[in-house]
């Protein structure tokens, strides 16, 4: 039984994706947002946010416009990721829930 919080974020996600869905196909970009391509994607915009961080002292915090560009790469990554779940039938809101719930498992508070 999902609890409060789980059903918000759920919601989020979906309206999220709906809304992603419905630009890609005003575009008729399903086709070429394939499984593949999505995860490559999803790779490729991971890459992008690692270039904000990129010969920046690994302490430094950001803000800003450098603060702006990561914020905009962060997004490019979670929405492939959305797309990439939505073409899988993946529901990446449990996913992420259930994934918590076994790190919890798995290291358990000092
Ligand atoms: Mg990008």
């Amino acid at each position: 039984m999902p609890c409060k919080e789980e059903e918000a974020a759920a919601g989020e996600l979906a309206g999220l994706t709906e809304r992603l869905l419905r630009f890609r196909d005003e575009r008729e970009w399903r086709e070429a947002q394939t499984p593949k391509n999505l995860a490559m994607s999803v790779a490729i915009e991971a890459g992008e946010l690692l270039e904000r961080f990129q010969w920046r002292p690994g302490d430094a915090d950001m803000e800003g416009e450098a603060l702006a560009e990561t914020a905009a790469e962060m997004a490019d990554v979670f929405i492939y990721l959305l797309l990439l779940a939505d073409r899988l039938g993946v529901d990446l809101a449990r996913a992420a829930w259930d994934k918590i719930e076994i790190n919890e498992g798995r290291w358990p508070p000092n």
